[in-house]
């Protein structure tokens, strides 16, 4: 299917490229539309309506000669007002930075930078921090330019490529009567090399070149936007019944190692349960049963595939109605280290794998209530030496196992911050993270500080944001003071700074 949409674009772009070239030599044109696939009871005339377009625009945009001969699944071109092209900007924290500068030299507001990154506050930057400063247009789109012949060079940019940023945050919402399909695209960042970008997508060089008509592989330019072949959105497996306002599936893909949000907004109130991944959903229900959350936390091994979520809504009456989605799981991206280190140093994989079974335990618990507020707070004032997901290899091992936090190169002693409001849970002497303390946030969110020195909490202790929970050191397995941070969902252990990042839910 999405490979038809492709082609579709293709084609759409290939006859503005044509249309537009004699008369416009100098200009850049912007044509922009989006795609509605064609539900069952829709008419060309409704569908207007919904855009707010006379049916006759969109029949001439798809070549309808014969306005009841659409059918149910087709996908329609809806043509939407040319805006003028907006490039994304971003911009790389450096130390010493604050919001505020950042904003004043680029010419915005604290407060635009703060929406555009989803920052709940203006300190929550870090250094190497890559921040939005103008976003691009998240409606698919197509730009023809005025070459008339694509050189070696730029004949990636040249492709007319919709923009959906697979990290921008965007939402993919259901309706009842609609289902807008975008293309999948990447944004290369710095650094990337399609090489990188294939393992990310489960996808041969051969495919993404082909896919992007790249001439040569191996020049990517940063910002470069590239359809990922073989990414599909996610897919509703049966029609939504009439009591579902909206379901949000967030991000468009999932990412291995990180965590991701549906949202179901109903008419009435009801019950949902669901499945997604082999384990049981955790529903959050809110506003009387109207609104629901489930936070997902993505284990970092999972085969890259296509997966079925399940959910059941149950109605005060009993009656009970199935909903699904297939949703697909992608690499993270994290990168790969291969480290050597003598025999004595390597620890038994048993006694790593108890620990962590006991953390995955300890942290499956579920409470209904939630104690932070849009996003984490950093858990030091340090600088980040080591990233989460990073796949290592030990003296020629195979890459299976992975960097399970995030390492702040903290001096000893260094003040350890509580990144949320919670209740400690747990403070113990563990053989590989040492001094440990686990938070409890609330609706299956928790956090863990390793590798104290000193812990200043006790069992059942109730800590707020920002509040000295313990100081830097280097007990258990650890080659130097630093502290070691993690943050698990349900049992699952997630990247930290997608929620320093981002709001949740
Ligand atoms: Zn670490």
């Amino acid at each position: 299917m999405t490979k038809h949409l492709i082609k579709s674009l293709t084609l759409l772009a290939a006859a503005l490229f044509l249309a537009g070239t004699p008369i416009q030599a100098q200009e850049t044109s912007n044509a922009r539309f989006t795609v509605h696939v064609v539900q069952r009871g829709e008419n060309l005339f409704r569908i207007a309506l919904k855009y707010n377009k006379f049916a006759e625009e969109i029949a001439d945009a798809n070549g309808i000669t014969d306005s009841d001969s659409i059918a149910v699944g087709q996908r329609l071109i809806i043509p939407l007002p040319a805006g003028a092209p907006q490039e994304q900007i971003t911009h790389v924290v450096s130390a010493g930075e604050t919001l505020a500068n950042i904003a004043t030299a680029y010419d915005k507001s604290v407060s635009q930078l703060m929406e555009l990154n989803r920052l709940a506050a203006a300190d929550l930057i870090y250094v190497g921090q890559e921040l939005t400063i103008a976003d691009g247009d998240p409606i698919a789109r197509v730009e023809t330019t005025g070459s008339s012949q694509p050189s070696a060079s730029n004949a990636g940019k040249a492709t007319p490529v919709p923009a959906i940023a697979p990290d921008a945050g965007i939402r993919h919402s259901f309706s009842r009567t609609g289902d807008l399909s975008q293309v999948f695209v990447h944004t290369v960042q710095s650094g990337e090399t399609l090489s990188e970008i294939g393992l990310r997508y489960n996808q041969t060089i051969d495919a993404l070149a082909r896919a992007n008509n790249l001439a040569d592989p191996g020049l990517l330019s940063v910002g470069q936007r590239l359809v990922v072949p073989g990414i599909r959105l996610p897919q509703l497996t049966r029609e939504l019944p009439e009591s579902v306002i909206a379901f949000t599936i967030d991000p468009l893909v999932f990412s291995a190692g990180r965590s991701g949000r549906i949202e179901l907004l109903t008419t009435e109130p009801v019950t949902i349960s669901g499945r997604f991944l082999g384990r049981e959903l955790r529903v959050i229900a809110r506003e009387a049963g109207k609104r629901h959350n489930i936070l997902i936390g993505i284990p970092m091994f999972t085969e890259l595939n296509v997966y079925p979520m399940t959910l059941e809504l149950r109605n005060e009456f009993g009656q009970s109605t199935p909903i699904g989605a297939n949703v697909q799981v992608i690499a993270g991206g994290y990168g790969r280290q291969t480290i050597r280190i003598s025999d004595s140093e390597l620890l038994a994989p048993e006694v790593e794998a108890e620990e962590t079974a006991l953390l995955a335990l300890l942290t499956d618990r579920f409470t209904p209530e939630r104690s932070w507020i849009n996003s984490l707070s950093l858990p030091a004032a340090a600088p980040i030496n080591a990233v989460f997901g990073i796949l290592r290899s030990y003296n020629g091992s195979p890459f299976d196992r992975y960097h399970g936090g995030v390492d702040f190169a903290g001096a000893p002693g260094t003040s350890i911050l509580a990144a949320a409001d919670g209740i400690v849970v747990m403070v113990d002497r563990l053989h590989i993270r040492g001094n440990t303390t686990l938070i409890d946030h609330g609706w299956g969110l928790y956090s863990l500080y390793a590798h104290q020195d000193e812990t200043l909490v006790q069992l059942g202790e109730v800590v707020a944001t920002g509040q000295v929970i313990g100081t830097v050191g280097s007990t258990g397995r650890s080659t130097g003071p630093h502290l070691h941070w993690e943050v698990w969902l349900n049992g699952v252990n997630i990247d930290p700074m997608q929620w320093v990042r981002e709001v949740f839910p």
